[in-house]
């Protein structure tokens, strides 16, 4: 019943990522920024400069 998505931490919209779900399971995450959504990770994939979208 308490399933919790992690919200991106970049646009805040909510990932298809299970807040239990460990880190090393995850995609769209990064190690010194968070969970991402897929559009999110598709940015900052593509620039390697997540800190200037923050
Ligand atoms: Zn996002």
């Amino acid at each position: 019943m308490s399933e919790h998505h992690d919200a991106c931490v970049l646009c805040q919209a909510e990932t298809d990522t299970e807040s239990e779900t460990p880190t090393y399971k995850r995609s769209n995450y990064i190690d010194t920024a968070g969970q991402l959504c897929p559009e999110c990770y598709q940015e900052i994939a593509k620039n390697k400069e997540w800190h200037n979208l923050m």
